[in-house]
């Protein structure tokens, strides 16, 4: 756990030298915070352990994990790259002014509008995920004037232990090119002999919330056998191999492991692979999404209704819920927390705390121990939020979804606006039919 920004005092959760009840106060509840130096300390870590430590290695943040104008901006300054899936997150790096070089384009079913505006910006990297994709490219490249840089997904075939929607690399799945020789080679090739498009590298990502390596080193194994074909074969290059994301964080108790432990042995073994290929070492890139921005997150709320269900169960419910963190009802995701305003009370009751959106799934968790003086008007505090929580809030019931607050060091401020009202039915119009 965070235990760094995360801190307990006078009865209190403070959060990045914050205290957390007057962060309620003051911008409402329900709310995310982000810490800025929880942030730039994961930033720190993957700099020493991976792009300072071999050449050529670079990050592309998952975007989809988190996406704001100042997420990208913080990302800009450190000079990191970012993975967008969509053109609202290549809009919102536009915005920004993210240099398109180090924008990676990826995405199982790339718009032909989308691929336009990528070839427009001039993003650093195609992620190819599909055949049908290859013209779509080729016509926005003679559209722009422009080549470019073509990365291919594969699907390693490897199951990674973890919830089944976020395996990613078994064979049976959505994402990537399937290695059969037939389906695969002729797409390398194809690629290869394109006037507009650079064949770079591969690509695989083989699921979320991993901690273990055994699953990325045979899909690295399963990735470089094919490296090792298409230089037979075609007498081309991998020259970058892209390992994906999926760094396992705590939520409750898991532990988290260093981006070493799993980067090391991938590292020693590309090394190993190329010799042995006969290839230079390829660059390596890593896509880390959760891993750089959950435990960094927190979201308050505060406490309403308490209902006893005698013999069964206490509910507490919140003012947030599904619409701000949907992962819970999705994936029977577990969280940690602690009521704020009574964070050294002992915890000595169990309860469910459940949301205000009318779905009996509507949970934030399970099992949770609160102080036996809960009431009304606390301040209710969930932990490793950050990743996956506001990338995936919607409007159900139309409740607004929070704003996001930054803070670092004791200060705070916006970095995203609650939505209000107004916006929810900005977009709503009468059909002229009804007037
Ligand atoms: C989701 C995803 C990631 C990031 O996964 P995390 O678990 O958030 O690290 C990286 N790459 C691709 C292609 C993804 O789909």
């Amino acid at each position: 756990m965070n235990q760094n920004v995360r801190e307990i005092k006078n009865n209190t959760l403070y959060f990045d030298g914050c205290d957390t009840t007057k962060l309620a106060a003051t911008y409402g509840t329900p709310l995310y915070v982000m810490s800025y130096t929880d942030i730039k300390n994961r930033l720190e870590e993957l700099k020493r352990d991976f792009t300072d430590r071999y050449p050529g290695a670079r990050i592309a943040y998952a975007s989809k994990a988190f996406c704001t104008e100042a997420m990208y901006e913080i990302l800009k300054q450190e000079g990191a790259c970012i993975d967008v899936v969509s053109g609202g997150e290549l809009y919102t790096a536009q915005k920004v002014g993210f240099p398109a070089e180090r924008v990676e384009f990826n995405g199982n079913n790339k718009l032909p509008k989308e691929i336009d505006q990528a070839v427009s910006f001039g993003v650093g990297r195609i992620i190819l995920d599909g055949l049908q994709e290859i013209e779509l490219i080729e016509e926005a490249c003679k559209r722009y004037a422009k080549k470019m840089n073509i990365m291919i997904r594969i699907t390693p075939g490897v199951a990674a232990s973890t919830h089944d929607y976020i395996v990613t690399g078994k064979k049976d799945s959505k994402f990537g090119i399937p290695l059969d020789e037939d389906v695969f080679m002729p797409i390398v090739k194809r690629v290869l002999e394109s006037d507009y498009l650079t064949f770079v590298g591969l690509h695989m990502h083989i699921g979320s919330q991993l901690f273990e390596n055994e699953a990325f080193i045979e899909a690295l194994d399963v990735l470089m056998d094919w490296a090792a074909k298409i230089k037979e074969e075609y007498d081309a290059d991998v020259k970058e191999v892209n390992f994906g994301g999926g760094f396992g964080v705590t939520y409750t108790n898991e532990e988290r492991k260093p981006y070493s432990f799993f980067l090391d042995p991938l590292m020693k073994r590309l090394k190993q692979r190329a010799g042995e290929i006969g290839i230079e070492v390829p660059a390596a890139v890593i896509e880390p999404g959760r891993s750089i921005v959950a435990e960094a997150g927190i979201t308050l709320y505060t406490i309403g209704q308490i209902k006893e269900i005698k013999g069964l169960r206490k509910y507490i419910s919140v003012d947030g819920g599904m619409g701000d963190n949907i992962r819970v009802a999705l994936y029977q995701a577990q969280y940690d927390g602690v009521i704020a305003n009574k964070a050294q009370e002992t915890p000595d009751e169990t309860v469910t705390v459940c949301g205000k959106y009318c779905e009996s799934g509507d949970i934030i968790l399970n099992d949770f121990k609160v102080p036996g003086s809960v009431q009304m008007g606390d301040i209710l505090a969930t932990y490793s939020t950050g990743a996956y929580g506001y990338s995936m809030a919607s409007n159900y019931n139309n409740n607004p979804i929070p704003g996001v607050v930054m803070v670092k060091e004791g200060q705070s401020d916006w970095m995203v606006k609650p939505q209000s009202y107004e916006q929810i039915v900005q977009n709503n119009v009468m059909p002229q039919f009804l007037a």
